[in-house]
């Protein structure tokens, strides 16, 4: 029996253990992917404030141990079902089950793919949606990002580093990223932007040797050929599990406002899988915290 379990180890659910065992709760957190989460993908974070410039991976080791050293549990379980028993909820995984007092699901969000022909077939091979963490197979070849906000730029500049040349293909003419990104990109001479265009088709026997883009505005058709592909047209949320405590709002988000409070007692949302309009490292961090104090009641006693 716990305090509160966490689900997802990313931003939002460590801060939130960090607080929750920092108050002496037993705490338990589940990941079933990278503990850090999204972050980890990032190359380095320079927009938390207190903290100039560190990778994403030096931020979610830091957060992690930080949680850790005050005595929260980190399991690599997958979350399978929660089930509100009242003032007890039970939580479900692939190895057993968990229960607690609250539950906070800090589950954040899953990566949007193009939804192209061999996408799925070609991840892994020359298809990647994390230039971190592939980028250095490509060292000296012409790459391509997809994209147009903050990740595709700041990956176009990544990986400008590497590789010989960065084909940076977005489907609007204006880009969605900060001004700071986008000037460091057109900055760098081996980033070529191919605005108005999308990838419609990707080539290659067993990986990605050719991408063919299309101008949206005048339908012409190009081949790049390219062995890396990063793909990097944001996220969405992956909440379908708890659809049937009945907490999701119609586009798949969790219903709760800035206390974390769902419509069922005891069930808590923090992070990018809450419903919000703001989704960065620091408000991650920010409904983690917001979670935990109400978790614990003791929201408005500024501790
Ligand atoms: P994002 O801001 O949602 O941008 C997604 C981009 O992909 C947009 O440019 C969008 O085009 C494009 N797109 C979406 N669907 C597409 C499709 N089917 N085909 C082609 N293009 C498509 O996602 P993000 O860049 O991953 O950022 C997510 C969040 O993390 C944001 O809040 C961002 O600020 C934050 N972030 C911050 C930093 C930082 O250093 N500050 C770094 C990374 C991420 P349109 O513009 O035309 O919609």
């Amino acid at each position: 029996m716990y305090d509160f379990i966490i689900i997802g180890a990313g931003c939002a659910g460590l801060s939130a253990a960090v607080y929750g065992a920092r108050a002496g709760k037993s705490v338990i957190v589940f990941e079933s992917g990278n503990v850090g989460g999204q972050i980890t993908s990032a190359h380095m974070v320079e927009n938390y404030p207190g903290i100039p410039s560190i990778s994403g991976m030096e931020f979610a080791d830091t957060l992690s141990n930080q949680a850790l050293s005050y005595g929260a549990e980190i399991r690599l379980e997958e979350v399978r079902k929660i089930q509100d028993c009242g003032s007890i909820k039970e939580v479900f995984t692939d190895e057993g089950s968990y229960r607690a007092y609250a539950v906070i699901i800090a589950t954040g969000l899953k990566y949007r793919t193009l939804g192209l022909e061999r996408e799925k077939e070609l991840t892994g091979y020359g298809v990647s949606y994390c230039a971190v963490c592939d980028g250095a197979f490509y060292k000296k070849n012409p790459v391509a990002v997809a994209g147009g906000g903050n990740t595709a730029l700041s990956d176009a500049v990544f990986l400008s580093d590497y590789c010989s040349k960065v084909y940076l293909i977005h489907r609007r003419d204006k880009f969605r990223a900060e001004k700071r990104l986008v000037d460091m990109a057109k900055a760098r001479k081996n980033i070529e932007f191919i605005m108005d265009s999308q990838v419609i088709k990707l080539n290659g026997e067993k990986a990605l040797e050719d991408i063919v883009v299309k101008n949206n505005k005048n339908s012409e058709e190009k081949h790049l050929g390219v062995k890396g592909l990063f793909i990097a047209v944001g996220y969405i949320p992956v909440n379908e599990i708890f659809e049937e405590v009945g907490i999701l709002d119609n586009n798949g988000y969790i219903n709760a406002d800035e206390t974390g409070k769902t419509c069922v007692p005891g069930i808590f949302a923090a992070g990018d899988c809450r419903s919000k309009s703001v989704r960065q490292l620091v408000t991650a961090a920010s409904d983690g915290i917001n979670a935990a104090l109400n978790v614990m009641g003791i929201h408005d006693t500024n501790h």
